[in-house]
């Protein structure tokens, strides 16, 4: 899963900078694409066959944390660490293992960067992303059939963001002109969200 969603970040490296470039500081692409590969090399130096998903999400979350100084940074570290906490003891995913780790990586970052829906970040597509996954797994939909409920909420939050005006992070300090972009962040999750559950898709 994080070698896919590396890959899909290098792909969009320069589309996510563009983004971040009209509304931010232009590094998004840039600054995900940094974590993402130091994810990718910490995770090939571990064991897979003695490595529980805890120990592959705890060291995403550092080498994420240590590798990224922009605002992603610890939100994604965050992220990453609650999906760890949510699934400890288990020796694998299962789809209620999977969906909490989607919920508990929406719940993180809302802690960790205090934004609500509505404040042009990308709170705006994991929240409604997880709350899809959450309401598919209560309709007795399997996994894949989760993923993808979450993945097509979060491309929609994605796209609300035009019409947002950003009251955090880099954006807010443009004020109505931030109106008709989508936030970069967004974008990321959105198409996060997609990659993982073109992951699971099989
Ligand atoms: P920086 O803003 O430090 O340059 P990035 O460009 O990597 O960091 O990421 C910008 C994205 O971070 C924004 O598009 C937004 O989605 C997200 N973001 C910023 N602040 C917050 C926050 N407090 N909570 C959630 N997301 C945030
Ligand atoms: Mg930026």
């Amino acid at each position: 899963m994080f070698d896919a969603i590396g890959t899909m970040i290098e792909t969009n490296k320069g589309h996510l900078s563009e983004l971040d470039g009209v509304i931010g500081d232009a590094d998004h692409g840039v600054t995900m694409d940094i974590g993402f590969s130091a994810v990718r090399e910490a995770l090939a130096a571990l064991d897979a066959s003695a490595s529980d998903p805890t120990t592959v999400f705890n060291t995403a979350a550092k080498s994420f944390l240590n590798a990224v100084g922009a605002s992603s940074g610890p939100l994604y570290a965050t992220a990453f660490m609650r999906a760890g906490a949510a699934v400890k003891g288990k020796a694998s995913l299962d789809r209620d293992a999977m969906v909490d780790a989607v919920a508990a990586m929406a719940k993180g970052i809302q802690d960790r960067g205090k934004a609500t829906r509505g404040e042009k970040t990308m709170v705006d597509a994991w929240l409604p992303g997880a709350e899809a996954a959450e309401a598919a797994r209560d309709a007795g939909r399997p996994l894949n059939a989760c993923l993808a409920a979450a993945a097509a909420a979060a491309e929609e939050g994605a796209e609300a963001t035009k019409a947002m005006m950003a009251t955090k992070g880099r954006a807010s300090r443009l004020g109505e002109r931030a109106i008709g972009h989508m936030d970069p962040g967004a974008a990321s999750a959105a198409l996060m969200l997609k990659t993982i559950a073109e992951t699971f898709a099989g």
